[in-house]
This record gives structure tokens, sequence and C-alpha cells, in this order.
């Protein structure tokens, strides 16, 4: 018993009495070595005959992955990438060596950034994995950074995983996000970026009224030689924002690529609040998060005096020129492509136009505010209901509103959506 022996060791004895084992999770850890590649080990608590890795992303491990465990390898089972031991007995361990590899991979994360001095952010989505049988599952990667490097990563991992910074790149305090930013950047996109990412969380926080319960981390490198010419990507996962400034021009200032890369990571920033601190409802309509951010992001570029009135109808014309290219569509029912960001920013266009015929001065960051104190009362989630719903007690005229959701929901063919949405008084 714990009591008797208090007087001895009391600090002991509250560690050992408050908190009772927890029982052992498998465990991923990931280290670099010192030729520059890296190695993990899985750790399961029984000894396993393989195991899934929870995203195949076309299989790139097959190309430049090292199962170091005896007897076992890389496989294909379906569509799943797995590794399999045979013949071999089964293990409580496995153990991978792997390249830094920076290959984009279609509608998945990179598993490495590479900064100018040589540090890395690794993607530890890609070193998920479960049993053969599904019934154990790894999602939480330590990285060990090594004692000549340090790691900057989020708090907590969330489901998809996270970016792990290692490297030497001091991390940059702000009053609203911690930043690591490549020192390879040209120093007007360094400072650029710093500043204008800052503005756009504070502006979230003061104009939704809801604070980030933790600080986003940002990290935002530099690819130069890949291609002439501006580009970017990028995206976020809980807690964090990624963007790579791609290409040979961001070496001259360009006033629209600069904007069109903002415009971007304003979208970023506003899942930090309507797909971060709050959940859509899971099934829900993507409309409801990329539409809500795409609206956003073009509201934070006026409301930071980058981009005037004039470009935020441009921006909406456009969107409906997206829209009505798509083929005949339930907005409730459309999953992929661009229909849920250019039709959901309309959609959140036309919602502010409700609003502000009832009141002049409400927006949507004021809508955007109330979505999420209605989702955080309840489960910290919101769906399709929940936006008209909350449209109707703000004040909007509840048959508008009954439109437009019936207009959502019903299969709409483009001319339909044209014809509904020059009657708002933003379409120039
Ligand atoms: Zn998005």
């Amino acid at each position: 018993m714990c009591a008797t022996r208090w007087l001895v060791v009391a600090l002991a004895f509250v560690a050992a009495c408050t908190a009772p084992p927890a029982p052992q999770q498998p465990s991923v850890e990931v280290r670099e070595l010192a030729d520059g590649a890296w190695h993990a080990t899985w750790r399961f608590q029984e000894p396993v005959s393989g195991m899934r890795f929870a995203r195949p992303a076309r299989y790139f491990r097959e190309d430049a992955w090292r199962v170091l465990t005896p007897g076992y390898a890389l496989a294909r089972d379906g569509d799943s990438q797995v590794v399999l031991g045979g013949d071999a007995a089964p293990v409580a361990e496995i153990q991978v060596e792997f390249p830094v590899d920076t290959r984009k991979f279609p509608r998945e994360y990179e598993f490495f950034h590479r900064f100018s001095d040589g540090s890395v952010a690794l993607y530890t989505g890609m070193l998920h994995a479960e049993t053969l049988d599904g019934r154990v599952v790894a999602t939480t990667v330590t990285v060990d950074p090594g004692p000549a490097r340090a790691l900057v990563t989020t708090d907590t991992e969330g489901a998809d995983g996270t970016y792990a910074y290692v490297g030497n790149i001091p991390p940059l305090h702000a009053a609203h996000m911690r930043a690591v930013v490549d020192p390879g950047l040209p120093p007007w996109l360094a400072y650029e970026l710093e500043q204008r990412t800052e503005t756009f969380f504070a502006l979230l926080a003061e104009r939704t009224g809801h604070q980030l319960e933790r600080k986003p981390l940002v990290l935002f490198n530099f690819v130069p030689g890949e291609r002439d010419g501006y580009a970017y990507r990028g995206g976020a996962l809980q807690g964090l924002i990624h963007l790579s400034a791609v290409g040979d021009g961001w070496h001259d200032a360009d006033p629209n690529a600069v904007r069109a890369m903002l415009r971007f990571i304003a979208h970023e920033a506003a899942h930090m609040w309507n797909a971060d601190l709050v959940k859509y409802r899971s099934g829900s309509p993507p409309w409801l998060h990329e539409g809500g951010a795409d609206a956003l992001s073009e509201r934070i570029l006026v409301a930071a005096g980058i981009a005037g009135p004039a470009a935020l109808a441009a921006f909406d014309a456009e969107a409906l020129d997206e829209c009505t290219r798509q083929p005949e569509l339930a907005l409730s029912e459309a999953r992929s492509d661009r229909a849920p960001y250019a039709c959901g920013s309309l959609v959140a266009s036309w919602s502010e136009q409700l609003l502000q015929a009832a009141d002049p001065t409400l927006d949507l960051f004021d809508f955007t505010g109330r979505l999420i104190a209605r989702a955080r009362a309840g489960d910290g989630r919101y769906g399709e209901d929940d936006w008209f719903a909350v449209l109707k007690a703000m004040g909007a005229e509840a048959a508008a509103v009954d439109a437009l959701q019936a207009f959502v929901r019903a299969p709409q063919a483009a001319p339909a959506w044209r014809a509904a949405a020059e009657t708002w008084g933003n379409i120039p």
C-alpha cells in the first residue's frame, strides 16, 4: 500500500497513488541518423505479423523505404500499404529506415518539407499505422530531434497527424501564433508572411469574438529552384498551417502573386476557427467549412487593408462563374473538386446579404462567431442545420433563409444558380 511509504518518498507516493499505470499504447519513435536518413520504430504490446499504414499515399514508401526487421517487407493489400512478415515469426517491434522525401502527391500532405538551411518538417501522419486486424492503432509519434537540433511542433498531434519541425531556426513567438520561417525566403516576403499572418489571426479573434485555445504553429518554407515564376502550396492540420513558397519568381515582388498567396493563408487561418476551434459534424457537406473559409478569406484581406470592396465584388463574381460551370449538383452532396469552395463561398456571401438586409452592421465574421458559439454551447460541432438556424437567430428573414436552404439541398442546374445569385447586391 502506498500509505505506509508516504513519509519516505512523498513525491513518489503522489505519483504512484494518483496515476495508476495507464495501459501501454503502441508507440512510434522516429529519429534522424547521422547520414541524414531517418529511422522509425513501431512498438506493439504483443507480437504482430505486420501493420497497415493509415495513408497509402500512392505506395511511395516502396520506392525508398527499407524495412530493417528481418523477414519483413513492404507490400500492398488492396488499396493499403502494409508491412508483412510472411513466414517470419511475429514481432513486437518493426523498424524502418527512409530518406528525406519531399515529393508532392495529389491530395496528400508532403512527407517532408525542407528548409533552405537543411532543416526539415516531417509529417507524422505518414507513420500512423494499425495492426493487420485493425485492433491496435499507433497514431502518436514521438520525434527525437537528436542532440544538435531542436523540435518545434503542435501541442497535440490530431487524428490526421501533424508536422514536426526539426532544426535550428529559432521559432518566432508572436501574440497570436508561433512561426518557423525559412531564412532563405526573400526578406520582403518573410516580413510580409509573418506580419500578415499574425494580423489575420488577430482579426479573426477580434471579429468573431473567439480566441483560439492554443497558439497555432505556422511553418513557411521556400522551394526556389523547382520552377520559374510563382507558386505556393500548403494546408492546415490541427493547430498548424504550413505553406511552401515555390519558384524563383518570389525573388521579385508581384502584388497579384502576393495577394493570391495571402488569400490562401487567410483561408487556412479561417479554418483554425471553423474547422479546428469547432469542428463540422461528421458527414457534413464540405461547403460549410470550405465555402465559409473561402468567403472569409477575401473579407479578411479587405479588413486587413490588402484588398478593397471592388476586389470583394470581383471575388464573388469569380466564385459565381466557377460555381455555374459545375454540372447539375446538390451542394449538400458535393464532396470534391471546386464546388464546395466556389458554390459554398456563394452561399456564405448570400447568407451575409440576408443578415445585412436585417441589420447592415452584421457581417460574415459576426455570423461565424455566432456559429462557433452555438457549436461550443453543445458538443463543439456544427452542421448544415446549425448554419441556417444561426441565420434566423440573428434576424435574417425566415422565408429567405428557407429558400436558401432549399436551394442548397436541391439539385441545381447552373442557370438556376446564376439567376438566384444575380439578385444579390454584391455581384457586378
Ligand atoms: Zn480549406
